[in-house]
């Protein structure tokens, strides 16, 4: 493992990320600003200036009327809003391969809306495993001012919106529920505010009251397609193609769409599979129903289990509901339905067969009524043919395949107050090829983050610990480290190829480790 030390303090630590190729102005490119028509976009998010003393009163409002619980609560859910939001931002600014490089446009972003600026202590990206961990360093923290503003010195962290925001970037990023906590925070005392942050089921039990009190975690534990309509555009998806095997795609999917059959959808990477579930959902008669979605390849093991068919004890002890459930009524789409493992393979056929789901941690069967539809790619046939996917599961997806070409494009409508329309404006809409994005979408959808949390205890570090000039010592050093695999057993990073053995090849090529470092 490459480790990098922090050898100076902020400014090394400005440095560090410029080392890694993260900086600010490809994306501070993306603010555009049109006075004249009152209008100011990120991207392609339209956004607003708030004066801090505004922002204050709004403070001081929601605590006195909600209480310092539900005032929490509602700040939290916003910063979970904008947070989700930006990740779909970060997907489409960056285009590096470095799965650190794009997580970074978050924290980026973060300063850029004037919140917070974020620099990390101990980094870590596993694109293998999927597990994150995070501690960073916050600095100007605008919450930590309006609430010293309306209160003075707080004896609990402040930095509510803020927290939100990480979780649920992170979250909407990796595909999978990772919480951040504030453990310092300036407004108690300390000389800035520190977070931490690891996937919730790594989270202590004596943490879960301080932990979950106002995350959503159905909405983290959902964010990818809760995050697909934060947009706020409820225009179905077009499909846009003119190949004959595009109208045949069409053609079959508006057979299939108003019946109740299972739909197994058939492509590469980028080719637009997710829009066309999307489009049967749509066009059958449960569009007015859940329409769920859920990557295969982002879970394993007994998070897996929890994340499709329930648990009874969730992280805050209290029941919640599996995919499947949240499904009842609509449809579920099963990303990479090949890289479940067998044992999945045989509790989702069960599930299926007697339409019912168990919690984990009960044995009380649960009626649902979904419809499944699946995606896969040439992978499956490969899995079928080696015995790693059960071929009477298989007969079950595949009994009304639809493969999707290559060249199907997806784009959404666009609206009338899109900014595409406003060519002053200039805002930088991807023009890529769709495939494209879609695969750098995948980067850090399969660039889970893991590894182990640097040592333990260092949560319970007293504010008075901490400054910016003990980030120079060894052991406050950065570390930033990011890892990359095309190797992992069921779901590899590369692109699909027709062809499997080059296929192989590449994923050889990319196996091992890529880390790097906040600096040498
Ligand atoms: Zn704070």
């Amino acid at each position: 493992m490459k480790r990098a030390r922090q050898t100076a303090g902020a400014t090394a630590l400005h440095s560090s990320c410029e080392d890694l190729g993260v900086e600010i102005s490809d994306l501070s490119a993306r603010l555009r600003f049109k006075p004249a028509d009152a209008q100011i976009w990120l991207e392609t998010e339209r956004m607003m200036m708030v004066h801090l003393s505004a922002f204050t009163s709004l403070r001081r409002e929601l605590i006195d009327t909600l209480g310092t619980q539900g005032a929490r609560r509602l700040l939290i859910r916003m910063g979970q809003a904008s947070g989700a939001t930006d990740a779909q931002i970060a997907r489409r600014a960056r285009s590096s391969d470095d799965p650190a490089a794009i997580f970074m446009a978050g924290p980026r972003l973060h300063a850029i809306e004037g919140m917070v600026r974020a620099e990390p202590l101990d980094f870590h990206v596993d694109a293998e495993t999927g597990v994150h961990t995070g501690e960073w360093i916050w600095r100007n923290s605008i919450e930590v001012d309006a609430h010293l503003a309306a209160f003075g010195p707080s004896s609990e962290p402040v930095c509510w919106h803020m927290i939100g925001y990480a979780s649920a970037y992170t979250s909407a990023f990796m595909g999978r529920p990772i919480i951040y906590r504030e453990v310092e925070c300036r407004a108690m005392g300390a000389p800035n505010c520190r977070i931490i942050g690891k996937p919730v089921h790594d989270w202590d039990e004596e943490s879960d009251e301080d932990l979950h009190t106002g995350i959503d975690l159905d909405v983290l534990g959902t964010c990818d397609e809760w995050s697909e309509g934060a947009s706020g555009n409820d225009e179905p998806d077009r499909l846009v193609g003119q190949s004959s095997d595009f109208a045949g795609m069409m053609h079959r999917i508006a057979m299939v769409a108003p019946t109740d059959a299972t739909v197994l959808l058939m492509g590469e990477p980028g080719s637009g599979k997710k829009s066309a579930a999307r489009l049967i959902h749509q066009r059958s008669a449960r569009a007015r129903k859940p329409f769920v979605v859920m990557n295969c390849a982002a879970w394993q093991g007994e998070a897996l289990d929890i994340e499709l068919f329930g648990t009874e004890r969730g992280p805050n002890g209290s029941p919640r509901q599996g995919r499947l459930e949240r499904a009842h009524g609509g449809t579920l789409f099963l990303e990479d339905i090949h890289c479940l493992d067998v044992r999945a393979q045989s509790k989702l056929l069960r599930a299926l067969q007697e339409k019912t789901v168990e919690r984990v941690g009960s044995s009380q069967p649960r009626t649902i009524n979904v419809r499944l539809l699946a995606s896969a790619n040439a992978r499956l046939l490969d899995a079928r043919r080696a015995g790693q996917f059960r071929e009477d599961l298989y007969y079950r997806i595949a009994t009304m395949p639809i493969p999707i070409p290559p060249l199907a494009r997806t784009a959404r409508r666009p609206s009338a107050a899109h900014p595409a329309f406003h060519p002053q404006v200039r805002a930088p809409l991807p023009q890529d090829h769709p495939g494209a994005v879609q695969r750098r979408r995948r980067v850090p959808q399969h660039a889970r983050l893991s590894g182990q949390y640097r040592r333990a205890g260092k949560h319970s570090r007293t504010r008075g610990d901490h400054d910016p000039g003990r980030t120079a010592a060894g052991d406050d050093a950065p570390v930033v480290t990011a890892r990359r695999t095309g190797s992992r057993v069921l779901c590899p990073v590369e692109p699909w190829s027709p062809d499997p053995a080059p296929a192989r090849g590449r994923q050889r090529s990319r196996n091992g480790s890529v880390r790097q470092s906040a600096r040498q």
